[in-house]
């Protein structure tokens, strides 16, 4: 009669072959997802979009050390990682109507001279002229977006749960971005995320044009204000 003693060996065995096996399967994975990290990096499309975020987020921690043996740094693998997730928010971010998106604005993009002064709601933009924010604002606010200038995530989490917009435009550093489309998934929101051009404390900056094309996806031409037209597709 066969005891338990007796399938030991088997077991070990089985247990073994499966963890090569495992092993050996996220190998091929992670040398999958890096050819086509280096590919969308030097051509700038982006292959299976879908299988490249799931893979890079459950290798993420054998992909960074991959990445760094091929000279990728970790900037870029962030940058990725957003560019990966606008492209697959974005089908979905076009069909949300306006009056249920938001923006967020890093109250460091404003001038180190910003006369606005804080309230529970962020920063109340004068218009005042001396950063672009007071011209974005009443264009996108025109449109029917909310739009809030805020100094942390504690903000963004206490106007989406005041507003409960379905879809998000957040600005901010890359690390800021990951966090943020971290925390929109938890909070069941369409994010797409534009990374600073410019980072630090104060007056950082960004691309307004990429802003401007986020902010007008899916929406028809004849609701476009006339100065954001050259942005429209
Ligand atoms: S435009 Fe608005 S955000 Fe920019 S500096 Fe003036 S008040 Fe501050």
């Amino acid at each position: 009669m066969t005891s338990v003693f007796d399938l030991y060996p088997h077991l070990i065995t089985l247990i073994g072959e499966v963890t090569v096996l495992f092993i050996l399967g996220c190998l091929i994975c992670g040398l999958i997802l890096l050819f086509l990290t280096v590919y969308a990096i030097r051509t700038g499309n982006l292959l299976f979009p879908r299988f490249m975020r799931a893979g890079l987020i459950f290798l993420e921690g054998m992909m960074r050390g991959l990445f760094k043996l091929v000279g990728v740094e970790d900037q870029e693998f962030l940058r990725i990682m957003v560019t990966l997730q606008n492209t697959l928010n974005r089908k979905a971010f076009m069909v949300i109507p306006i009056p249920e998106r938001a923006v967020f604005i890093p109250q460091c993009l404003r001038s180190g001279a910003c006369p606005a002064h804080l309230h529970e709601e962020g920063l109340n933009c004068r218009s005042c002229g001396l950063c672009q924010i007071g011209v974005a604002k009443p264009l996108l606010e025109k449109m029917g977006y909310k739009f809030f200038i805020v100094p942390g995530s504690s903000f963004i989490k206490r106007m989406v749960k005041r507003y409960k917009p379905k879809a998000i435009i957040g600005i901010g550093c890359l690390i800021e971005i990951k966090e943020g489309t971290e925390m929109a998934g938890q909070l069941n929101l369409i994010s797409m995320g534009i990374v600073t051009t410019r980072d630090g404390c104060v007056e950082t900056a960004v691309n307004w044009d990429e802003v401007y094309q986020i902010a007008l996806l899916g929406v028809s031409r004849a609701d476009v204000p006339q100065e954001l037209e050259k942005y429209s597709s």
